[in-house]
């Protein structure tokens, strides 16, 4: 065993196996793993080694394809076969629902590359001659699902990586890890201690505990998970080519063959957590007592959509358990705070995400930058909310969904409320919605007054249509108010405060009292924040950003900070805020102000302090509803006593509440993107129209060099405002955008806006074809006609922002 080594991956499942290959594919060659047992000793071996491309996130849809792709060179690497079974895949749809979902699946697919197929029924059954036709509503075809041998697949990957230069421990225990001064990782193991430069936790059902031994609680659990094995099926023996992979939604069942039968999986809608607080170390290649009666229900519908299978009979019920994150998403990266410490877990597709884990995860580490857009796995996407109670809620409600339909307007209800302002039973009062972001409540439109708060989940426009668009036009025409205690705020000190953030931010920060936006670039020149920086003296700053990222921001801006001279810290909801906005919000804030909020007093981008009456706050001219507007920041303690005046001054200028779905719809019509829709870390700042706050003017800044050198050349993708020509359905996101028959682009964000009664959408096309004008989006599997808009369709000049 050696003593020193750049990288200690610590499990050997396929997960670990995946990034110690990754590592060495990627040049780093003195990489050991280190596995307690045998290869594959977690939940790999009895996986059913399945694997399909389709992800909500087409992102992790295309880690997906990656993984599938990547057998055949693992295989003549290694020399270890992987028992590749390239079958082809059905998805069945047994309601019209679902058949709009697999419509959005394989639209999203094209620009991914993917070449799934909507099928008939007919062809369907063709394909799959156990199915009854009569179940179903329409079918997807995918042809590169199949399944794997699992422990083929995970000992491809170790040996490939051993031809590679790393090096495999078994029979080994990690059983604590401690930083040392240089950050570098003492990894103490049962055979003795290597030092680390780098340690990844690949620890599978046992990653929590290898999580706690650098003080994280990890937001992962385990399931159990049962699939059966039927004895031999005579049209299975006798058909001369092998069943495909099948996913029966509504039995939320997969299928594969097995020998002469089928294996059959299903994901109980009552799930049972495995080992809910600690993993036993002793579990190793064992199984769980299955329990048929539990997934009785889903095997009923089983058995009626397969008869074959129900006249085989069962041979053989596995139960094991796999680990979940709170979203199903894999949980991969750096983690904040812990120098050198990198999570590769809750992995629960490994045979079809562990390659594209491995890929990102090692270049993370080699590159410093995972390479594509891999928000949705980021460990950083969840905050110390996510507490081991509250991942146990979502996991089961994630498991007791798996096959279910995510609608894009669905609030999923586990574990909430948990994080809530002061103002939150006053806002429940009017009759709010409430949606979660990063663990926060938040109204995102209100019922009518006598109108149930509750939506219907839909792929089209849902009952909120009516009341968004009163609040969207009340906004518009008069004033509204909102909560925005969702946005991130920092607050940054010190006497190196300012060149601090210059460093960081790509624009000049601005003079006190007034506000500037900012992007913020990876070294790649890749956007990795939007932000909104305060001045409130030379040494003390606000940063405002998007909510969902701050433990992603700090993560960064913590590796950034210097040793001295400067702070910074979140300050979550210690401070809180109302946003007022439209024409008449000036008159609002006056009342309530002894300053002059007029605007040669206080113009556009002006933030100062300010007490409303008896209220300290802190005012910003800015709002992203693109009207006037102001954002008004106070501590806790007093956002009832601000909202309660607001309301009140409010009364007789139509001051009406508006939630998130109405500030989408406008932000829209001014083509203002967001973070992780518009903005996200494969966009550079012109590509997504930021270039007007890019100063090459000032001192040199994080990713300066890559950003003038995208102006130079010029970006080769733009960030475009459409009119869609939608019928019921607006765009959601992640739509393809096809020109003259060709799909050229993709859908970030869209919506209906009420204001100016449209519906329209934002995307990214190639830069050569921004003169065009005629494109199509596809919603919901038809081509709907689109316009190109160069300008927003609301107040283009920004007279109303700034006037
Ligand atoms: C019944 C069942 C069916 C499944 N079917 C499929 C399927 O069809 N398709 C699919 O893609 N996925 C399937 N899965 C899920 C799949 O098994 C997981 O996604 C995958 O195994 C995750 O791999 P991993 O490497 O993250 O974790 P694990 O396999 O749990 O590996 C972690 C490894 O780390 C080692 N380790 C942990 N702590 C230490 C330590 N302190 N020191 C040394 N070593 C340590 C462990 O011994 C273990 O070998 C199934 C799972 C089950 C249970």
């Amino acid at each position: 065993m050696k003593s020193h080594v750049q990288v200690a991956v610590i499990g050997g499942g396929v997960v670990g196996c995946s990034v110690l290959y990754h590592l060495t594919k990627a040049g780093w060659r003195d990489v050991v793993l280190i596995e307690r047992d045998e290869l594959t000793s977690g939940s790999t071996w009895h996986a059913a080694g399945g694997m399909h491309t389709i992800n909500l996130d087409p992102n992790v849809a295309k880690l997906q394809q990656y993984t599938i792709t990547l057998y055949k060179e693992i295989e003549a690497i290694s020399g270890q076969s992987c028992g590749v079974h390239i079958t082809g895949g059905l998805m069945l749809a047994g309601t019209n629902d679902r058949l709009d979902w697999l419509k959005q699946a394989h639209a999203r697919g094209r620009y991914l590359g993917m070449q799934t197929e909507l099928v008939s029924l007919d062809e369907a059954a063709r394909l799959f001659p156990l199915m009854e036709k009569k179940y179903f509503v329409g079918a997807l075809y995918d042809p590169i699902e199949g399944h794997v041998d699992p422990a083929g697949v995970t000992n491809a990957y170790a040996k490939g990586a051993c031809v590679g230069g790393a090096e495999v421990y078994r029979f080994t225990l990690v059983t604590d890890l401690a930083q040392r001064p240089d950050g570098s990782w003492d990894v103490v193991t049962n055979k003795g201690t290597i030092r680390a430069e780098h340690v990844v936790n690949a620890g599978g059902l046992w990653a929590r505990e290898l999580g706690r031994m650098v003080g994280v609680e990890l937001p992962v659990l385990a399931m159990e998970h049962q699939y059966l094995i039927s004895d031999e099926i005579p049209e299975v023996k006798e058909s001369a080519k092998e069943m495909l992979h099948v996913i029966d939604f509504e039995g939320e069942i997969y299928m594969r063959q097995e020998g002469t039968g089928m294996l059959m999986g299903t994901y109980e809608r009552v799930g049972v957590p495995w080992s809910e607080h600690e993993t036993p170390w002793d579990f190793t290649h064992e199984l769980l007592p299955p329990d048929l009666d539990r997934i009785a229900a889903s095997l009923e519908v089983g058995f009626r959509h397969y008869p074959p299978i129900e006249r085989a009979g069962i041979k053989k019920v596995i139960n094991g358990p796999f680990t979940f994150a709170p979203d199903g998403n894999p949980v991969v990266g750096p983690v904040r705070a812990r120098p050198n410490y990198w999570v590769a877990c809750g992995v629960m597709a490994g045979f079809s995400q562990g390659g594209g884990v491995g890929l990102a995860l090692s270049n993370w580490m080699v590159d410093g930058d995972p390479g594509f857009d891999i928000w949705a796995m980021d460990v950083a996407r969840f905050g110390d909310w996510a507490t081991p109670a509250y991942t146990n809620a979502k996991v089961r409600e994630t498991y007791s969904r798996r096959f279910r339909i995510r609608f894009p307007n669905e609030e999923l209800p586990a574990a909430r409320p948990l994080r809530t302002s002061p103002v939150h039973d006053r806002l429940e009062q009017r009759g709010a919605v409430f949606g979660a972001s990063f663990g926060l409540e938040h109204a995102l439109w209100f019922a009518p007054k006598g109108g149930e708060p509750s939506e219907d989940v839909t792929f089209r426009r849902s009952n909120a249509h009516g009341p968004v668009g009163q609040e969207c036009r009340a906004v518009r025409s008069a004033v509204g108010l909102m909560e925005v205690s969702t946005y991130s705020k920092y607050e940054v000190t010190g006497p190196g405060a300012e060149a601090w953030l210059s460093r960081l931010l790509t624009n000049r920060i601005a003079a006190p009292s007034r506000i500037v936006l900012a992007p913020m670039l990876n070294a790649n020149g890749k956007l990795i924040g939007d932000f909104t920086v305060a001045k409130l003296s030379n040494e003390r700053f606000y940063v405002f950003g998007s909510g969902v990222a701050e433990h992603y921001h700090m993560r960064w801006f913590e590796a950034q900070l210097p040793t001295n001279g400067v702070a910074i810290r979140s300050l979550r909801c210690e401070l809180t805020g109302l946003s007022i906005a439209g024409p008449r919000s000036r008159e609002l804030l006056q009342r309530v102000v002894a300053a002059d909020v007029s605007n040669e007093a206080f113009p556009f981008l002006s933030f100062c302090a300010m007490d409303l009456q008896m209220i300290p706050a802190a005012v910003g001219r800015i709002t992203f509803t693109g009207d006037l507007g102001f954002e008004i920041w106070v501590t806790a303690d007093y956002q009832r006593a601000l909202y309660d005046l607001l309301v009140e001054a409010g009364h007789d200028l139509g001051l009406c509440h508006f939630g998130a779905r109405a500030l989408h719809s406008l932000r829209l019509e001014k083509s203002f993107g967001t973070w992780a829709r518009e903005f996200r870390p494969i966009y550079g700042p012109f590509e997504a129209g930021l270039g007007r706050f890019v100063n090459f003017r000032k001192n040199d800044f994080i990713g300066r060099e890559a950003a003038l050198k995208e102006k130079e050349v010029g970006p080769k993708r733009r960030l475009v405002s459409f009119v869609v020509d939608a019928a019921e359905a607006d765009c959601i996101g992640d739509e393809p955008v096809w020109y003259d028959g060709k799909v050229v682009g993709w859908i970030t964000s869209g919506g209906f806006c009420h204001h100016i009664g449209r519906s329209l959408a934002l995307g990214y096309i190639p830069a050569e074809l921004t003169s065009a004008e005629s494109f199509e989006v596809e919603i919901l599997g038809e081509r709907r006609r689109t316009t190109l808009t160069p300008r927003p369709v609301f107040d283009p000049a920004g007279k109303r922002m700034r006037g």
